[in-house]
C-alpha cells in the first residue's frame, strides 16, 4: 500500500513528454527562424501580470475578463495578479514601461503559455502555448500585410496546407461608434430570441454578440448590421491597401463580415486563420489592429498589429496531416559490459559527444545482472543507430566495438580509443 495519497496536475494544464515534446520544440525552432527572416526579435515578459492590465487591455466585457482568467491576490503584500491570458498586453506593458518606441517601430515575437478557466476538450486547455508576432508603432497597411505574409510563410515552411484566411475590417472608433448604435437597435427588436449572455451584453458590448458561438443565434446574427458597411473613406483604403498587397502576393482570403474576434482591443483589420481540419476548435493564428491599446495602457499613443498563434492546434494540425512526426533517434548507444573500464568508457563519450554525437549510455539500474543480450536489445529498443560497446576484450586492448543497430549490413568495427575522433562524422550518419 502507498504511505501517501498520489497527487496529480490541474485538470486542463498537461505534461509534454517525449516524443510530442520534441515536436513543440521542432515548431518553435522552424518558428524563431521564420521570424528572424522577418526581423522580429523575441520579447520575454512574466507570465503573471497585474490583474488591471488585462481587465483594462482585454475588456471588461469579454469572455476572457468575464470567467477565463485565474486572478489571485499575492498573500504576501495584497496585490491582485493574474496569470496571462494572452501576450500581446504583458508586450505592450513592457513596451511603454521601457520607452521602446522613443526611436521608432518596434517588431516582437513572444513564444510561452498562457492561461485560460475555459471547458477543457481537444484543442482547448486551461494551460496552452501560443507564439505570437507584434509590429508596435506602424500605422500602414502593410505592416499588416507584412504579418499576414510572415503566417503565411510559417505554414509553407511548415508544410501546412489546410489553412484558410478570413479577414475583416472593424473600423475606427467613431465608426464602430455608429455601427455599435445600429446594433444595439438591431438586437433590441430581437430581444426575445437573444441567450441570456447576448441580452446582458446588449448594452455593455454589443459586436460580442456577433461572436456568439450559440449556434441559435446564428441567424439573428446573420442579419446584423455589419461593421464593414459603416467604415469611412479612410478605413476603407487601409482595407483595400491591405488587400491590394495580398491580392499581389497570391495570397487567398475571405472577407468574412461577421469576423469580430474575442477582445475588445482590435479596431480595422481583424484576421483569423481557420481549418477545418480540427473540428470547432479550428482557428490556429489570430489577430488584428490595436491602434488605441497603448494608449489604453497608459502609453503615448502610436498604432499596433500582432497575432497570435495556438501551438497545440499548430502541431494537431501538423499531425492530420501526417506531418508530427519528429527524427529524435540517437546516434550511438553506449553498453559498457566491464566495470573497470567505465570511467575510460565515459571519458571517450565525453569526446564523442563534444563533437556532436548523441549518445545513450546505459546506467547501473539498466544494466544490474542484464547479459550482454538483454543489453543489446535494450540498445536496439533505444532507437539508436549504433552500439558502443565496452568489454573485456575492448578494456584490455584500450578499444571500443562499434556496431551498426540498423543499416543491415552487419558492420562490426573494433576501433582504437586513441583515435576514436576518426568515427565521429560516421556515427552522426543516418542510414
Ligand atoms: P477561440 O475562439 O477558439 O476560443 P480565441 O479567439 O479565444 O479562440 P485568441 O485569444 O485569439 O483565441 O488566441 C489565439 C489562438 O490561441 C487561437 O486561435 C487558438 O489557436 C489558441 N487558443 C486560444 N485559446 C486556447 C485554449 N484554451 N487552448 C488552446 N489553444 C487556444
Ligand atoms: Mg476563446
Amino acid at each position: 500500500m502507498p504511505r501517501f495519497e498520489k497527487l496529480t496536475g490541474v485538470k486542463g494544464m498537461n505534461d509534454i513528454m517525449p516524443p510530442q515534446s520534441a515536436a513543440v520544440e521542432w515548431l518553435e525552432g522552424r518558428i524563431r527562424t521564420v521570424m528572424a527572416r522577418y526581423a522580429y526579435k523575441n520579447i520575454r515578459t512574466p507570465i503573471v501580470e497585474r490583474t488591471p492590465l488585462f481587465v483594462r487591455g482585454l475588456g471588461q466585457v469579454t469572455d476572457v475578463v468575464e470567467k477565463e482568467m485565474y486572478s489571485f491576490e499575492d498573500r504576501l503584500n495584497g496585490d491582485p495578479l493574474t496569470l496571462r491570458p494572452e501576450g500581446t498586453a504583458g508586450v505592450v506593458r513592457s513596451v511603454i514601461e521601457h520607452s521602446m518606441l522613443y526611436d521608432g517601430g518596434k517588431r516582437f515575437y513572444y513564444i510561452g503559455p498562457m492561461f485560460r478557466h475555459e471547458r477543457p476538450q481537444r484543442g482547448r486547455y486551461r494551460q496552452f502555448d501560443q507564439i505570437g508576432a507584434e509590429a508596435l508603432g506602424f500605422s500602414g497597411a502593410e505592416i499588416d500585410a507584412e504579418l499576414i505574409l510572415l503566417a503565411v510563410a510559417l505554414w509553407s515552411d511548415l508544410g501546412l496546407t489546410d489553412v484558410r484566411l478570413e479577414l475583416n475590417s472593424l473600423g475606427q472608433p467613431e465608426e464602430r461608434h455608429e455601427h455599435r448604435k445600429a446594433l444595439i437597435a438591431y438586437f433590441e427588436s430581437h430581444h426575445d430570441e437573444l441567450d441570456e449572455d447576448s441580452r446582458r451584453r446588449l448594452h455593455t458590448n454589443p459586436l460580442r454578440i456577433l461572436d456568439t458561438k450559440n449556434p441559435a443565434l446564428q441567424k439573428i446574427v446573420d442579419g446584423a448590421p455589419r461593421p464593414i458597411d459603416y467604415l469611412g473613406e479612410q478605413s476603407l483604403a487601409h482595407f483595400s491597401d491591405l488587400k491590394r498587397i495580398l491580392d499581389e502576393n497570391q495570397v487567398s482570403y475571405t472577407v468574412n463580415p461577421r469576423l469580430v474576434r474575442g477582445l475588445d482591443y482590435y479596431n480595422l483589420t481583424v484576421f483569423e486563420f481557420t481549418t477545418d481540419r480540427l473540428g470547432s476548435q479550428g482557428t490556429v493564428c489570430a489577430g488584428g489592429r490595436y491602434d488605441y491599446l497603448i494608449e489604453n495602457l497608459g502609453g503615448k499613443s502610436a498604432p499596433a498589429v500582432g497575432w497570435a498563434l495556438g501551438v497545440d492546434r499548430i502541431l494537431e494540425l501538423l499531425k492530420e496531416q501526417g506531418l508530427g512526426e519528429i527524427d529524435t533517434a540517437l546516434d550511438a548507444y553506449a553498453i559498457v559490459a566491464n566495470l573497470s573500464g567505465l570511467p575510460r568508457a565515459l571519458r571517450v563519450l565525453q569526446k564523442l559527444r563534444s563533437e556532436g554525437v548523441s549518445i545513450q549510455m546505459q546506467a547501473s539500474s539498466d544494466s544490474a545482472m542484464a547479459s550482454l543480450k538483454s543489453q543489446f536489445k535494450r540498445a536496439d529498443s533505444s532507437g539508436a543507430h549504433f552500439a558502443l560497446v565496452f568489454g573485456d576484450e575492448e578494456v584490455k586492448t584500450n578499444s571500443v566495438t562499434i556496431k551498426s543497430l540498423r543499416d543491415g549490413t552487419g558492420l562490426q568495427v573494433s576501433q582504437s580509443l586513441d583515435s576514436i575522433s576518426d568515427w565521429a562524422p560516421t556515427l552522426q550518419l543516418r542510414a
